[in-house]
């Protein structure tokens, strides 16, 4: 696939910081990898790449096979409490596991509550316990269904040499973002889908209203993973 040529491409952001930093996660995976940091990414947020599986040596920059990248937004909620809410703790687990196999980067995108922010993210939760789906939630906070951007993971792929990625999603809003960035998305590949009673909506909401490619079960309280 070609890029498109609409792609507006975002200013130039460098490496700040790389060090190694080796991972175990609460059920006992563990995979080296190496942790970067930027500057000049237009949001001012403080985004982090962690490369993975071959990737992770040092040097590695410039390597012209196309590694599997993932855009991970930062749930606190899900990536450090296990909250039942959402699926994010176990996608970010997967995607881990599978880019160490493969070789490539995740990207930690600081986009709290799909960009609201932790708090609204809360006063959303608790508008969605009266009945309202999570994007109806953010529009009754004065917020946007999701108000992610994109343009900073574009910075830190291009800052990494990175132009050409295998995109580890179901969400096609950031693969289609990626190449207006100018970005090369040679191929999305879809997670897997963490399912349980307490995310079931939440799952279905993503898959109708953001147009996710998710397959869930018709039965609601079905837990377990699926492809
Ligand atoms: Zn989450």
């Amino acid at each position: 696939m070609s890029e498109e040529p609409t792609a507006v491409r975002p200013p130039v952001a460098m490496i700040r910081t790389q060090v190694e930093l080796p991972l175990q996660f609460a059920d006992g995976y563990t995979t080296g990898g190496r942790v970067f940091s930027f500057e000049g990414l237009v949001d001012g947020r403080e985004h982090l790449a962690f490369a993975l599986g071959d990737r992770a040596a040092p040097h590695s920059a410039g390597d012209r096979r196309v590694p599997l990248i993932r855009l991970h937004s930062e749930c606190l909620t899900g990536d450090v409490f296990g909250s039942q809410r959402c699926d994010c703790g176990p996608q970010l687990r997967e995607a881990v596991e599978r880019i160490a196999e493969t070789g490539g980067y995740l990207l930690y995108m600081r986009q709290e509550g799909r960009g609201i922010g932790l708090y609204s993210k809360l006063e959303a939760y608790a508008l969605q316990d009266t009945g309202i789906d999570t994007y109806d939630a953010n529009l009754a906070l004065g917020h946007e269904g999701d108000e992610r951007s994109y343009a900073a993971a574009s910075q830190m792929l291009d800052a990494l040499g990175v132009s050409r990625v295998a995109l580890l999603s179901n969400n096609p809003d950031k693969a289609r973002q990626l190449r207006s960035f100018g970005v090369t998305v040679v191929e999305q590949v879809p997670t897997g889908v963490y399912v349980s009673a307490a995310n079931h909506r939440y799952l279905e909401t993503k898959a109708r209203r953001g147009r996710h490619t998710l397959e869930l079960p018709s039965v609601l309280g079905v837990s377990g993973r699926m492809r």
